[in-house]
């Protein structure tokens, strides 16, 4: 019997896993530019937490269960929810704003497709208590500089903001479920579906061709003033598109100019409020979106005081897909940098106390555990990817010597057995 791998889900080889490594470390080195700190979560949590602002509904796109003691729990669908329940619980009086990533697993009962999967990975964090235009810009901000810390071209960078459409709606109270309906819409960008259905509620020809309108526009800051005639006298989508002005002029301050202001962005849950955010990658396909986010009001929802919230998450799958579709080359983490091999039996022991040695001096070093022949042992080194072999001879070990061969010039050298370490060292800090 075959046992495969649960639909979905992928395992990384080696060579895979140290590229999506190179790429971690490189967001988390700028997140922490940024003043973030890392917190993890577990992995599952209440049921609840998932379903109390999403409602039921979720729980078609998740996974849940019942454990052993009776208790609904979920594999986490996404981080936002789990870091505003860690604030609410434990951070509540913590001096703001406050500053945090994660880099996690997430979990969702979804149709598997290319860059869509039921185990994915999200990178992202949330500023809690920040104010948001400044909060907004200075994270959309670092975003983008993440994105060109990676050398990724050929992104659209779409900013938004949902109380636009969400106040031209309430204005025409319509309001609750027909109004997630319609922003849901939106979110899937099915301008015809919006249409059916906005008829089909008897949503009024007015309404429905200012919405037509405003989720069509798309450009640079100059669009803010067609969006002005649009929205008219509705005050709640004035104060937001106010609200949006002032991000973007913010934004100048922070040096970020290559965004497009698209109001067609409605995000699919329903916790964000105001300010959102998508980054597109093309030549991905369906799954373009490798990043959303923006303001929300979940922490207020879940009973905590009111706090301004911002956050996003890289789709850190559909991120590497897109490294590797513009062929983004990363430094390559080779194994080890050297391979010690001893060129008799008697003398395999000498060669475990050099490699042992190595590795205390913080040189990565492997040594021959498969009793091969020298040849073999060389060819061996050199698919690990060894830049130096170590031959340990019998005659040169009496001597105090072994010899270094250099695996990319096929150089070699007799080199003192106490020197070694420090040979090594600056052979291999100068090669890096
Ligand atoms: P969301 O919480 O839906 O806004 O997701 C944030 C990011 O995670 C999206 O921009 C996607 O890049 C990524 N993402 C969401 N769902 C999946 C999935 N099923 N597989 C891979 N990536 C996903």
């Amino acid at each position: 019997m075959d046992i495969l791998k649960p639909r979905g889900t992928r395992d990384f080889l080696p060579e895979e896993l140290n590229r999506r490594k190179y790429v971690e470390n490189t967001l988390r080195k700028v997140f922490e530019t940024y003043g973030y700190s890392e917190i993890k979560t577990p992995i599952f949590e209440e049921l609840s937490l998932f379903t109390m602002k999403s409602g039921e509904g979720i729980k078609e796109q998740i996974y849940h269960f019942q454990d052993k003691g009776g208790r609904d729990l979920a594999l986490r669908p996404e981080l936002t929810a789990p870091v505003a329940r860690v604030y609410l619980n434990e951070l509540q009086k913590t001096s703001k704003p406050l500053k945090m990533y994660y880099s996690g697993s997430c979990f969702r009962y979804e149709r598997p497709q290319a860059g869509r999967y039921r185990q994915f990975w999200q990178f992202g964090c949330e500023l809690i208590g920040g104010k948001p235009p400044e909060a907004e810009a200075e994270i959309i901000t670092m975003a983008a500089h993440c994105l060109e810390e990676l050398g990724l071209n050929d992104y659209e960078f779409h900013i938004g903001n949902l109380g636009i459409i969400r106040g031209i709606l309430n204005d025409a109270r319509i309001i609750g479920e027909e109004q997630e309906q319609i922003m849901s819409t939106i979110d899937k960008g099915d301008v015809s579906g919006l249409k059916t259905l906005m008829k089909s509620l008897n949503i009024p020809e007015a309404v429905r061709s200012v919405l037509i309108s405003l989720i069509g526009i798309k450009g640079h800051k100059e669009v803010i003033n067609e969006v002005e005639s649009i929205v008219g006298s509705c005050k709640e989508a004035f104060k937001a598109l106010e609200n949006l002005e002032e991000l973007l002029k913010v934004l100048d301050a922070f040096e970020f100019f290559n965004y497009i202001v698209n109001l067609g962005i409605a995000r699919g849950l329903d916790y964000y409020s105001g300010m959102v955010f998508e980054i597109y990658v093309h030549g991905l396909g369906a799954q373009k979106q490798i990043s959303g986010g923006g303001t929300y009001n979940l922490i207020e929802a879940f009973g905590g005081e009111e706090v301004e919230s911002t956050g996003f998450a890289f789709g850190f799958d559909r991120l590497m897909k897109a490294l590797e579709k513009q062929n983004i080359e990363f430094p390559s983490l080779s194994r080890t940098d050297v391979f010690v091999a001893p060129l008799s039996s008697d003398m395999r022991e000498k060669a475990f106390k050099i490699a042992q040695n190595l590795r205390r001096n913080h040189i990565s070093a492997d040594v021959d555990l498969a009793r091969r022949k020298l040849k073999k042992t060389l060819s061996y080194a050199d698919n690990l990817g060894s830049k130096y072999v170590i031959l340990v001879g019998k005659r040169d070990f009496k001597q105090g010597m072994i010899t270094l061969k250099d695996m990319k010039s096929g150089n070699q050298e007799p080199v003192d057995i106490n020197d070694i370490d420090k040979k090594l060292a600056g052979l291999i800090s100068t090669k890096r």
